[in-house]
């Protein structure tokens, strides 16, 4: 059975995958922020850029 949830970061309806992550917080009622797929990988690259400003901040800073 499929489960519908809407992204909290673009608001679209999207279908949660059997299994994933998301899928199990729905049905467990751990959350009500979901994000699709699309919004998923946004947040995942800004997240990875964020890691290397801090990294290379804190390399400048050991110089
Ligand atoms: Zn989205």
């Amino acid at each position: 059975m499929p489960y519908y949830a809407i992204c909290s970061s673009c608001r679209k309806k999207f279908e949660l995958v059997e299994g994933s992550m998301q899928y199990k917080q729905y049905k467990e009622r751990k959350t009500k922020y979901f994000t699709c797929e699309k919004c998923n990988e946004q947040i995942r690259f800004a997240a990875i850029k964020q890691v290397f400003g801090d990294n290379n901040t804190s390399v400048i800073d050991d110089q």
